[in-house]
């Protein structure tokens, strides 16, 4: 049989709206700050390019504006790196409404600073602070509105030929797009993030890596199925520390912890491909072998418990001698796993009272 490592549970082993940060947010803090940080930066670059765009354009008024808009991004920046990032928030909030604000009504309405605004939705919405997501957004929808209604009724206060506002109206636009699409996609990073932080918890065990009862239990139904449609044997393979309570004992349990994940990888490194290993209790570890018979399984045993047995474990600074008790069984049916697994606990049981360290089949 051969003896391959396992591919797999390898054990031990702005001024933009992206200022929401979900409820229970999946990115650990730092890494969320480090992008609004980076959030700020960029904002002020792109206002630096603004105040270009601006003087080149003859809007005074703008130019001033987008300077103030530079200042507050950098002092939002300085902010984030002591640390006082609610106070950054705020500033950069206040950046974005009040920008669109004076923007709409310095240049009109068609000049679409306004489309800033709607960014702010989706963030919004994400946060859902203290569950008043909806609540905000059509007070965001009141604001929006009542902003155009006073575009509509005043005529722009400092006004830039149709030609140049035009201009302006594209550069916003390209600007909100590539903007959403950054959000967007800084949002599903976050879900794809928790998916698989909460797919790894669902499935492994948190201290070896290898899979849990559960998913053990899960995957090993499928191969069952699969091995009898096929006609093929599965073995299974149960083991479990000789005499652990007393490297706790005499080591401690972060010690008798590392023994464990040390022990994991020994087991994991003997496994095939298609070979499911899962940590079943506390000292006990369980694998199912598909297209293996009960020889091949209990040579594998052998094998691991030689290795096992014949050098002690590094952990950290001392070094474990230790040994392993197997009991192994074959599955004749899908729905024999557990009987199976008695019979392979029923074996492990005779090794331990052979002695320990030594393979029985059952
Ligand atoms: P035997 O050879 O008969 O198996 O003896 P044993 O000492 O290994 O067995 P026993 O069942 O008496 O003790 C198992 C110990 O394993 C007791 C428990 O505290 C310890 N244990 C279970 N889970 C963990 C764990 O996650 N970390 C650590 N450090 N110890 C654990
Ligand atoms: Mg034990
Ligand atoms: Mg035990």
């Amino acid at each position: 049989m051969a003896s391959s490592a396992p591919a797999r549970h390898t054990p031990g082993t702005a001024g933009t709206p992206a200022v929401a940060r979900p409820h229970g947010s999946t990115l650990a803090g730092a890494a969320y700050w480090g992008m609004v940080q980076r959030v700020a930066l960029m904002a002020a670059a792109i206002d630096v390019g603004y105040i270009a765009m601006f003087l080149w354009l003859g809007s005074m008024p703008l130019a001033v504006v987008n300077i103030v808009s530079v200042v507050m991004y950098l002092v939002a920046y300085r902010l984030l790196q002591l640390r006082r990032n609610a106070g950054a928030l705020v500033l950069i909030w206040l950046e974005v409404v009040g920008h669109a604000t004076l923007g709409s009504l310095l240049l009109g309405w068609d000049s679409g600073f306004h489309y800033y605004l709607l960014l702010f939705i989706p963030a919004i919405v994400v946060a859902n602070t203290r569950g008043l997501a909806w609540p905000m957004v059509v007070a965001l929808l009141v604001y929006y509105l009542g902003l155009q209604v006073l575009c509509d009724l005043w005529a722009p206060l400092a006004p830039l030929p149709a030609a140049s506002v035009k201009v302006v109206n594209w550069a916003h636009i390209c600007l909100v797009f590539a903007l959403s699409a950054a959000l967007a996609g800084y949002y599903r990073r976050t879900i794809l993030v928790a998916e698989s932080r909460l797919r790894r918890q669902a499935t492994l065990d948190a201290l070896t890596g290898l899979c849990n009862r559960g998913h053990f239990v899960a995957q090993a139904a499928e191969v069952l199925d699969r091995s009898a449609r096929e006609g093929t044997p599965v073995a299974l393979m149960l083991c479990d520390v000789d005499h652990f309570k007393r490297v706790n004992d005499t080591h401690g349990h972060g010690v008798g912890d590392e023994v464990l994940v040390a022990v994991a990888r020994v087991l994991a490194s003997h496994m095939r491909e298609h070979d499911v290993l899962a940590r079943w209790g506390g000292e006990e570890f369980l694998a199912l072998m598909p297209d293996c018979t009960l020889d091949d399984a209990a040579a594998v045993a052998e094998r691991i418990r030689a290795a096992i047995a014949s050098s002690a474990l590094d952990v950290g600074t001392v070094q474990i001698a230790c040994t392993l008790s197997f009991g192994v069984a074959v599955v004749h049916a899908a729905d024999d796993l557990r009987a199976a697994t008695a019979r392979a606990d029923a074996a492990l049981y005779r090794s331990k009272h052979s002695g320990r360290n030594c393979v029985s089949v059952g």
